[in-house]
């Protein structure tokens, strides 16, 4: 390894990707598609994305899963995403209506209380209904090209 001045060392990489299904935007423009490829290499695309294998050069096309399919499953991913955001809206709500009447000892009961009724009730079986709602969502079986 040749000497370098430390400013000079390190490589910025180009920030072209981003790993992880917490890419910007994906809630609204839909979830990842995870695809294998049969010499085991794994991607996830994003709907419409075109994917050649850098091992074997196989090409993936997400385009052939039917639109209003895909769309059933962004749709089914929204819904379950928006419950926690109406749920924290609602709590937020009605402490603020709390503070402006005057009842700011209610809003140190009801913030425990919120927080724990979520986790207790609300959020286990909020799983469960997800979970058996993207049980019975199709998957597909790509075609290389
Ligand atoms: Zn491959």
């Amino acid at each position: 390894m040749p000497l370098a001045p430390p400013w000079r060392r390190r490589k910025r990489r180009p920030k072209r990707e981003r790993i992880g299904h917490e890419e910007p935007g994906w809630i609204l423009r839909g979830p990842p598609i995870a695809v294998t490829c049969k010499c085991g290499e794994k991607r996830d695309l994003r709907y419409g994305e075109v994917w050649r294998c850098e091992k074997c050069g196989k090409r993936w096309d997400t385009g052939q899963i039917p639109a209003e399919q895909y769309e059933a499953i962004r749709r089914t991913q929204l819904r379950f995403r928006v419950l926690p955001v109406v749920y924290g809206l609602v709590v937020a709500a009605v402490a603020i209506f709390f503070s402006l009447t005057g009842n700011v000892f209610s809003v140190f009961v009801l913030l425990p209380m919120a927080t724990l009724a979520w986790f207790v009730f609300v959020q286990p079986a909020h799983r469960r209904r997800y979970r058996r709602a993207i049980a019975g969502l199709p998957s597909w079986k790509l075609r290389p090209e």
